[in-house]
């Protein structure tokens, strides 16, 4: 029979250990980068960010080495005209709707996307996706959200994206799975297999890859987060009626098991049928975690925040590579989404929530951890430093979650580790 996997013996797990809490400078990317991966979840979604050149720059570079399709994004450019007050940057925006929505029948949802620019001067994005919603219907759905880095960390901006998608789905009463998560396609289709295989169904998708498709939510919808960032979606669906069913993140072999067995469970499986469904991919993920993980056994590991992923990863790291956390940093800990994975990691990191990047920095260096896992702007002067380091935002635009891609996640670890090791093999010759 499946089992969970074993929680740590008499350390209890770390859901109640205390939390750091600071608050000062902080290093991270602005929610417009979710951007980049939406889109091509969404196929007939565009994405208006209003902003400024800056913000148009930023997607344009993410964008640029990360994707070759045609762009279901751009930049709605605010002047200083409209900085300084003196247009009407609501006027300015609806020519520009007007235009892209003339020119791009296939759009059929449209996200205008605040950014600080926007939100510094106040302009009224929701105001103007009412506005535009009533001028455009049926046909064409206009949303908005917030992608502003003023409050933000980047993966807020998927977040903010999918919430803004729950007021308007229609009501169902049918009990249902939704699994809530922009997931690469791949990625997608074997968490679907495996829970079709236990006879689970019907299982939706949120975001559906067409404003069409049969998604819905009511009070018999029970959902399932593969993401641990989606605090402000997760508590939009609770509002609909919608149920969560809470889980560890399908991270490595024993996350992948736990989240599927917590759905097994919901659903009434049986444990023969669960057992049969997931043994020999269970065995594969556990082959291809011990292979990637050889050079990460004993290796310690400091997560500062920013892709929200932390905790989840650093139970993967801890439990199935081996390795210990000295700090896990994570922007926000919302003990109701990363309270599973909390319960089964072992006390002794240090956790932190939000950040004083001077001050974590010290803490850091006084580590000397085997890797830092950090954003793009600290890795660079931290290799310059001697440490290793992993930037988090590959993470996310890397395929990580379920059995297939277990190997993988422990893979993209340990290849910093031994590219460290080989420059210092170098050196020393
Ligand atoms: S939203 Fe803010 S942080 Fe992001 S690119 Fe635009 S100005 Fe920069």
């Amino acid at each position: 029979m499946t089992q969970l996997p074993r929680l740590p013996g008499d350390s209890g797990g770390c859901r109640d250990t205390p939390i750091l809490k600071q608050r000062g400078q902080r290093e991270v990317f602005c929610g417009l980068t979710g951007i980049i991966w939406l889109h091509r979840k969404m196929q007939d979604a565009f994405f208006l960010v209003v902003g400024s050149r800056t913000c148009a720059h930023l997607l344009q570079s993410a964008a640029g080495v990360m994707i070759f399709a045609e762009p279901r994004f751009g930049t709605a450019i605010l002047e200083e005209t409209d900085l300084a007050g003196l247009a009407d940057a609501q006027d300015e925006l609806d020519r520009e709707v007007d235009r892209l929505l003339a020119r791009r029948t296939d759009i059929k949802q449209l996200f205008l996307v605040g950014s600080c620019p926007s939100e510094v001067i106040k302009l009224d994005l929701q105001r103007a996706a009412e506005r535009l919603t009533e001028r455009y219907a049926p046909s064409v759905r206009v949303l908005n959200y917030s992608g502003s880095g003023i409050e933000t960390t980047f993966t807020q901006g998927e977040d903010a994206c999918l919430a803004s998608m729950v007021p308007v789905l229609p009501a169902t009463e049918a009990r249902e799975l939704m699994l809530v998560g922009a997931l690469p396609d791949v990625v997608e289709e074997q968490a679907v297999s495996l829970l079709v295989q236990m006879g689970i169904g019907p299982v939706r998708v949120l975001p559906a890859p067409r404003r069409d498709t049969e998604l819905a939510v009511g009070q018999n919808t029970v959902f399932a987060l593969t993401q641990p960032f989606l605090g402000d979606t997760h508590a939009a669906l609770e509002r609909r009626g919608a149920r969560h069913i809470p889980a560890p993140f399908p991270f490595g072999e024993e996350g992948t098991t736990a989240w599927l067995r917590a759905i097994a469970d919901e659903f009434g499986v049986p444990d023969a049928v669960f057992e049969s469904v997931t043994a020999a991919p269970r065995a594969r993920a556990r082959r291809a975690v011990a292979q990637a993980a050889e050079a990460l056994r004993g290796k310690s590991v400091f997560f500062f925040p920013d892709s929200q992923l932390e905790i989840p990863l650093a139970r993967f790291l801890t439990r199935e590579c081996g390795m210990d956390a000295i700090e896990v940093g994570a922007p926000f800990i919302h003990k109701g989404i990363v309270g599973p994975d909390l319960d089964m990691m072992s006390r002794g990191p240090v956790f932190s929530e939000g950040q004083d990047v001077d001050l974590q920095l010290d803490r850091c260096r006084a580590a000397r951890p085997d890797l830092t896992v950090c954003g793009l702007g600290l890795a660079n002067p931290l290799e310059a430093e001697g440490l290793a380091t992993k930037w988090a935002i590959e993470l996310v635009f890397t395929p990580v979650h379920f059995y297939e891609q277990a190997g993988d996640l422990a893979g993209l670890f340990s290849r910093p580790i031994r590219r460290r090791d080989a420059l210092r093999l170098e050196a020393a010759e």
